[in-house]
């Protein structure tokens, strides 16, 4: 199976990919997270990378289009895979159907989970990730255990003046896909406002259906 999600910065994509790559089997392939780790490493690529990240906008498409394409080579991602936070752009997505139909394994479905911008604000400045466990948090929606709630960290791009610029670069670049998708015929909507199990029941439903 190979899943897209799409939907604007903060619409909880990272979190739910995580609880349903399981039922799925599929593995998590999410190019916000390779970037960070290659800011982390110091790569020559990560260095690059982060200029754009920390301005709020796009890494430019041949990068995140290279590193897709050698994760989607590897060995646990011949059963399947849920891209999150990639395509974001036209030739990102061409370039990923070239690939995929190359590959004789085309794109299955694409889940545009949605969420209003308004909330969106709100969501990912209220944001804060375990740098132990990876798991993520929200000082008001989805408090953290008393335990880890000290060394919990904030994203040096969720404060409320980047995420702006996040969501207009969403709005301008990724948002064509929405139609791009619909005229494939491949293309779901699932209400990504709420609590967050119910989402997920959704998203279920919505990938099964
Ligand atoms: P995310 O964790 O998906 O919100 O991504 C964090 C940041 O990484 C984005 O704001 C972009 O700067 C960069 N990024 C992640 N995925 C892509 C992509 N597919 N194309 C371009 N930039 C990306």
């Amino acid at each position: 199976m190979r899943l897209v999600f799409l939907g604007p910065p903060g619409a909880g994509k990272g979190t739910q990919a995580k609880r349903l790559v399981e039922a799925l089997g599929v593995i998590h392939v999410s190019t916000g997270d390779m970037l960070r780790a290659a800011v982390k490493a110091g790569t020559e690529m990560g260095v690059a990378a982060k200029r754009h990240m920390d301005a709020g906008g796009l890494v430019p498409d041949d990068v995140v289009v290279g590193i897709v394409a050698d994760r989607l080579r590897e060995d646990d991602a011949q059963a399947g895979v849920l891209l999150d936070g990639f395509p974001r752009t036209i030739p990102q997505a061409e370039a990923l159907d070239a690939i995929l139909d190359g590959d004789g394994t085309p794109l299955d479905t694409v889940v545009l989970l949605e969420v209003p911008d308004e909330l969106i604000v709100e969501r990912i400045t209220g944001r804060r990730t375990d740098p132990e466990t990876g798991a993520i948090y929200h000082l008001t929606f989805d408090p953290p255990p008393e335990a880890v709630a000290d060394r919990l960290v904030q994203r040096d791009d969720d404060t409320e003046p980047k995420v702006r610029t996040r969501l207009a670069a969403y709005h301008a670049q990724t948002a064509p896909l929405v139609p791009y998708y619909a005229a494939q015929g491949k293309l779901s909507r699932v209400n990504g406002v709420g609590p967050m199990d119910g989402v997920t029941e959704r998203l279920l439903a919505a990938l099964k259906g």
